[in-house]
């Protein structure tokens, strides 16, 4: 072995007052002492192996390739340098060196004694026994003896304390570089995290990015209560105290900033119990969400809003209905009063001047009104030329409803200024009041609209709803069982091919809904799908014929025709906030991709709000869904916002292609449609195809599509599948 390392030290030898005589007289006995060595060497491994723990050890050491008989070796070579060579150079070292191996074979320091102690004893009785060993010198060999045992094993556990040492100081540098590398790694955070002890209420940690947020110290338990804004304080308490009880929680609060702004911040707690279920800590995270409350709150501005006039929408209107009713229901003798307003001539300004100065109109329209009534009114536009008013809490009906009327009909006094324009407008105003003429909000608006329309046809200024109005009366009762029809599951979907004009392959089909209604037989949509739309029930025929068309195309798909089911929207579907997700549900809950749907909507549905539909279609034509423009050419003419949406189909009306065949009219209008489309790249598809001559025109003309009883009328689902036996079906893959 060369291990040069220090010689035994001076302060050892002199403590164990170990002097050279003692040495010489050691080295002098050398013979004597070591002559049985390897007897030695076996009987202390024999005595290892009847210590279970030693044994093992022993054992795993020959397993794994060690040699016992090695081992004895140096056992005996130690047994000779202990005795002789006890100043040798680096003999130190090979002793720390020997400490070291104990150390890291786990070793413990007990059974090195023990060792020591079979030296001790075998030396002894040597010291005693032997007669090479003069009788004088007996007693100063033995305590000489006993002084180099002390010191050989004083070095070896050195040794051995010494790489323990080394190995807890590497440990300890690992650790601070570690803590080092996290405080940096939270500094730089933006959150704030931090650790309380809820026993002691005491900081375990606290980020130090909390400075950010409140300048002095924390106000504890509860991180940066004290900077929180005062009403938001009972909701961070409450939220608290549920984790203290064990549960996680989340807050959204506000905090006054160092820079003396008001931010929104969300504070998350986690509590950790103990294995008796107590809550010991609670550890959090405070993060900045300033950005997603404003962008929140634009949504909620946006939803709730008109794009045009910035007054509240129809869904804002109803929502103030409704509160409003809750709220006087507790009082008594409050009215709550609806108005609906629709402008008399106002088609015609579109008409003649075109959309830009109908909206320059509609805006100063909701200018005059908003300003002629109180703040607390609503003043809502809910589409088109419609307009809405709602009077939250009155005492009586008939006097505040009058007087309000005739301020509306004095904002039509003087003329509306466009350019050199002077535009003159009417209003005609019906009147329904909660409790006289109706005790829910659909009942309410449904009999204002009634009025309304009364006040319009006999050109009054405004009318009071009374019982003779009451909508196509016989209507009612099957009317309110739309949503019980809904439930008793008697809607039904039917579907109509579409074919594809190059090479007759099938394109598609479309869901139309019927009625299957107990009393009145089978109903078409033009007759309930309108009453629906005005009872504000429309989104839920619109979810129920998105799952419904959905689960009928799985079905289709699991038999091997992949074809893609078009899905007529109302518009107040376009407005339905959910209508995104709901589309995304449906396709999932039929394990559908996005292309097995497309979306028909009306040329008319799609202008009543055009900025709300545009959002709603570029977000369903960004998941993939294609979108059709459903009785194109029978609505408002302007093309202009085509070019801006992403639309795939144009749907010519059917009035134009019925006949098309026999009207040359007709059939200018419908090619100068699929012209249009291909210019903006939009296919066109032919509805009402009835004839075969209409078929073979549209096909010379270059129209993508036809759809017509001529190609097939609306079948019930089952039938679905021999329609596709006879037509070259587009198959599915899989
Ligand atoms: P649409 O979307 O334009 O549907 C085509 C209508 O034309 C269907 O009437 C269909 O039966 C009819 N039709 C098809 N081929 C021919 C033909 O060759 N000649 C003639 N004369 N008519 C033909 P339906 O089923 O009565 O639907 C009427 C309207 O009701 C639909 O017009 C659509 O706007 C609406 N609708 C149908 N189902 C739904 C629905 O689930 N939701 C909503 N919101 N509206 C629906
Ligand atoms: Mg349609
Ligand atoms: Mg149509």
């Amino acid at each position: 072995m060369s291990h040069h390392g220090p010689s035994v030290t001076h302060e050892f030898n002199s403590f164990l007052q170990i002097d050279a005589p003692m040495l010489e007289l050691a080295r002098r006995y050398q013979d004597v002492l070591t002559r049985d060595a390897a007897t030695f060497a076996r009987i202390f491994y024999d005595y290892l192996f009847q210590f279970p723990v030693t044994s093992e050890l022993l054992n795993t050491y020959q397993q794994e390739g060690g040699d016992l008989q090695a081992l004895t070796n140096q056992q005996v070579a130690h047994l000779f340098s202990l005795v002789a060579n006890a100043d040798a150079p680096g003999y130190r070292a090979k002793q720390l060196y020997i400490g070291k191996v104990h150390y890291q074979r786990s070793i413990s320091p007990s059974w090195i004694m023990g060792a020591y102690r079979l030296y001790h004893q075998y030396i002894h009785d040597i010291i005693q026994t032997s007669i090479d060993i003069a009788d004088h010198d007996r007693a100063t060999l033995a305590d000489s003896l006993n002084k180099l045992l002390f010191r050989d094993m004083g070095m070896m556990l050195e040794g051995y304390w010494m790489t323990a040492a080394a190995v807890i100081d590497q440990e300890k540098t690992r650790i601070d570089e570690l803590q080092q590398q996290i405080s940096s790694l939270l500094k730089n955070l933006p959150q704030v995290i931090w650790s309380i002890d809820v026993i002691n209420n005491r900081p375990i940690y606290i980020s130090p990015t909390v400075r950010k947020i409140s300048p002095i110290d924390m106000q504890l338990p509860i991180p940066c209560l004290a900077w929180t804004v005062q009403q938001d304080r009972p909701a961070v308490e409450a939220a608290w105290n549920k984790a203290l009880a064990g549960s996680s929680t989340v807050v959204e609060s506000r905090v006054h900033a160092p820079d003396d702004q008001i931010r929104w911040f969300k504070r998350t707690f986690h509590p950790f119990t103990d294995s008796t279920g107590r809550v010991m800590r609670i550890d959090g995270i405070m993060e900045e969400i300033t950005d997603t409350i404003e962008a929140r709150n634009r949504l909620q501005v946006l939803a709730e809003t008109d794009a045009l006039t910035a007054l509240a929408n129809r869904s804002q209107w109803y929502d103030r209905i409704n509160n409003a009713l809750t709220c006087v229901q507790s009082m008594r003798g409050k009215h709550v009063i609806v108005m609906l307003l629709d402008l008399n001539n106002f088609k015609h300004i579109n008409d003649t001047l075109g959309h830009p100065v109908g909206d320059a109109v509609l805006k100063q329209v909701a200018h005059r009104l908003k300003h002629a009534l109180r703040e607390d009114d609503t003043v809502a536009r809910l589409g088109g030329d419609e307009f809405a008013v709602l009077l939250p809490c009155e005492d009586e009906a008939v006097r505040p409803a009058q007087a309000v009327a005739r301020k509306i009909q004095a904002c039509f006094e003087r003329p509306y200024q466009f350019d050199e324009h002077e535009l003159f407008l009417g209003v005609s105003i019906g009147i329904a009041s909660y409790p006289d003429h109706g005790k829910n909000t659909d009942v309410l608006v449904r009999r204002a609209d009634a009025a309304m329309y009364k006040a319009k046809r006999d050109h009054l200024d405004y009318q009071f709803f009374e019982k003779s109005l009451e909508p196509t009366a016989p209507k009612s009762p099957w009317i309110s069982r739309i949503k019980k029809g809904l439930s008793n599951q008697e809607f039904e979907l039917h579907f109509q091919p579409k074919i594809l004009l190059n090479d007759g392959r099938a394109a598609g089909v479309e869901a139309l809904i019927r009625w299957n209604h107990p009393q009145h037989g089978m109903l078409m949509p033009d007759s309930f799908i309108p009453v629906a739309e005005k009872m504000r029930l429309i989104n839920d025929v619109t979810d129920w014929v998105l799952m419904q068309a959905l689960q009928h195309s799985r079905q289709w798909r699991e038999q091997g025709i992949a074809t893609p089911v078009a899905i007529n929207i109302s518009a107040s579907s376009l407005q339905n906030r959910n209508f995104i997700r709901n589309v995304q549900a449906a396709l999932e809950a039929a394990d559908a991709m996005p292309d097995h749907i497309e979306i028909e909507i009306t040329e008319n549905t799609l202008m009543a709000d055009i900025d709300q539909s545009a959002k709603v279609l570029k977000e369903l034509s960004r998941i993939g869904v294609a979108i059709a423009i459903d009785d194109f050419g029978a609505g408002y003419s302007s093309l202009a916002y085509l070019k801006k949406l992403p639309i795939d189909h144009l749907k010519i009306d059917r009035s134009f292609v019925q006949d098309m065949d026999r009207n040359d009219n007709d059939a200018t209008i419908v090619r100068t449609i699929i012209d249009l489309g291909h210019n903006l790249g939009i296919k066109s598809i032919a509805e009402g195809v009835e004839r075969p001559a209409a078929l073979a025109m549209l096909r010379e003309m270059g129209c993508d599509a036809a759809q017509g009883y001529h190609i097939s009328r609306p079948v019930p689902a089952v039938g679905i599948n021999g329609w596709f036996m006879q037509y070259p079906a587009q198959r599915a893959a899989s």
